[in-house]
């Protein structure tokens, strides 16, 4: 599935789970769980934890840290237990808010009923996703090691924690110890904007460029989230739409079109396991660069 040229992840990235939060976190404070209902669970870490100590929660607030989703709990009348439960949205997870008489969708495995007669709604195909409920200290050993958010970091620490690396600079914009809440899409479409190939050494890049590549993640990133994030495979934002950025992608999933800037054809390359998407006129290889992945071609009968 992923790492060859043509085949869409499609996960959910920075955009598209800032996008959820904003939506819940205008629906969901200050409500309280009543209820539990879990369908298949094998993608939980642990259910039971999930239908013994949810019920009873008042949910605080809702944010994004990186590609995870935090619902900051709070003991409502004494019962509960105080918490965050975290949701990772893997690959096809959907987080929904709908009245509890709305029809439950398929692969609908998780629903907590709200006090106010809505249902939050979680769903997801093919269960690459993670919902888990942590303490404080969890939570902070949960996210220990995750860079800094690229929408929150200056050009100079962008520059300094990019620019002595050795690795390709398409690597180190996915690695989320370097920068977290970046995926395929939008490290594709950065690298295009700021025109560097994805297979150029960091190290390489010098000042000048890391500058650009900083100020192409900041702008993509802002732009994407207004637009509501891409919608290639199964993302949704919180209240079942689609998003609509991925009209306005540049390289991904565009090889064999003509280049928004030069009309030449992009192209797809692995780097780091994964498609890369970009204008060989635009993006210029380095030396090191590799050579662009070939398919097979069918064989005639
Ligand atoms: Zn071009």
């Amino acid at each position: 599935m992923q790492g060859q040229c043509g085949m869409f992840s499609g996960m959910p990235e920075l955009p598209e789970v800032e996008t959820v939060a904003r939506d819940l976190a205008s629906a969901l404070p200050g409500r309280c769980i009543t209820a539990v209902w879990l369908g298949k669970t094998d993608f939980l870490a642990d259910p039971a934890a999930l239908q013994t100590q949810l019920p009873g929660c008042r949910i605080a607030a809702v944010r994004r840290y990186g590609k995870f989703l935090l619902l900051d709990l709070l003991p409502d009348n004494g019962t509960g237990r105080p918490g965050t439960l975290l949701v990772h949205l893997g690959m096809t997870g959907q987080l929904v808010v709908q009245p509890a008489a709305a029809v439950l969708p398929p692969h609908t495995h998780v629903v907590l009923t709200l006090d106010d007669g809505r249902q939050l709604r979680y769903t997801d195909v093919r269960r690459f996703g993670r919902i888990v409920l942590v303490s404080a200290g969890e939570l902070d050993v949960s996210l220990a090691g995750l860079g800094p958010d690229p929408l929150e970091i200056g050009q100079a620490e962008f520059c300094a924690r990019l620019g002595r690396r050795r690795a390709r600079i398409k690597a180190l914009l996915l690695d989320q110890r370097t920068l977290r809440g970046l995926g395929n899409i939008y490290a594709d479409e950065s690298l295009w904007r700021a025109r560097i190939h994805p297979a150029e050494p960091a190290a390489q890049l010098g000042p000048a460029r890391l500058k650009r590549l900083c100020r192409a993640v900041r702008q993509i990133l802002r732009e994407a989230i207004r637009w509501r994030g891409s919608s290639i495979a199964n993302y949704r934002d919180a209240t079942g739409a689609p998003g609509a950025y991925q009209r306005r992608h540049r390289v991904y999933g565009r090889e064999g079109k003509p280049c928004v800037r030069c009309r030449t054809k992009i192209r797809c390359l692995v780097v780091a396991g994964r498609s890369s998407y970009y204008c060989p006129r635009c993006q210029r290889a380095p030396k090191s660069a590799l050579r662009p992945v070939r398919r097979p071609r069918q064989i005639a009968h």
